[in-house]
């Protein structure tokens, strides 16, 4: 597949189109950012583990019935892709209070949660992506009634066989994000899966593998990101 002209640079990865309209390449880059951008720093090999994490885990979902983007791994650090319309919505999936939640509501780090919460967002870095309801996104027309209950439906069933997944492989998942993309008028999980995206900690120790080690400076974040390639995708 030829890489043609770079469409899109993101904080974490580049789009670029392809001969086929219908599919485009994703570059996975070492660059990492946290509070939307206001820390910037790389994590060596970054993008060779998030591109085979997550080619791995949307491989796995797709056994399970759960469609995405995905269609090949082509490098290193490059993934093939369906070409999607990305939905302006993110979509947060806890298990375990951290992170906002936790600041939020005044609750320490690490409580179970009875069941999952789901969460949206609106994708707009220059907004901060602000926290939004079911309301917000049929008012403002991000994705209709029907898309947003496939969604949160989708969301809740990768939360599941993802969490069995991870859970079977020591790791705990605390929390994650998931985007969605239209493709041929059908709604696809897209963007990544991976520990820059999700709150994965060990099973045992709760010691943290993602990138809450960049964003506090707990040290050990190429490790842990390798840690987390390890136990899903097997040996290296
Ligand atoms: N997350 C993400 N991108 C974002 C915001 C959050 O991938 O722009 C992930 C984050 O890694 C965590 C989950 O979504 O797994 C929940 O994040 P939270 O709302 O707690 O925000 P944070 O504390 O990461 O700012």
């Amino acid at each position: 597949m030829e890489r043609r002209e770079k469409l899109y640079e993101g904080k974490a990865k580049i789009i670029y189109a392809t001969d086929d309209p219908d599919k485009n390449i994703l570059y996975f880059k070492d660059d990492a950012t946290a509070f939307n951008g206001a820390k910037k720093g790389s994590i060596q090999d970054k993008g060779v583990i998030n591109n085979r994490v997550s080619a791995k885990l949307f491989q796995m979902l797709a056994e399970k019935g759960i469609e995405s983007h995905f269609i090949e791994q082509l490098s290193d650090r490059e993934m093939l892709a369906k070409k999607v319309d990305i939905v302006l919505v993110e979509v947060v999936i806890r298990n375990y209070i951290a992170g906002s939640l936790s600041k939020r509501m005044g609750r320490s780090e690490g409580e179970k949660l009875s069941r999952a919460i789901v969460e949206y967002y609106y994708k707009d870095d220059a907004l901060n992506d602000p926290m939004i309801n079911r309301d917000h996104v049929l008012v403002f027309n991000l994705a209709t009634a029907e898309q947003i209950d496939v969604v949160r439906e989708t969301a809740l069933k990768v939360n599941q066989v993802l969490s069995d997944y991870l859970f079977e492989r020591d790791i705990l998942l605390v929390d994650f994000k998931l985007e969605f993309g239209v493709y041929h008028g059908r709604m696809l999980l897209a963007d990544e899966i991976c520990p820059d995206t999700c709150r994965l900690w060990d099973r045992h120790t709760l010691e943290k593998l993602d990138k809450d080690r960049f964003r506090h400076e707990l040290g050990n974040v190429e490790e842990a990101y390798l840690e987390i390639c390890r136990r899903v995708c097997g040996e290296l």
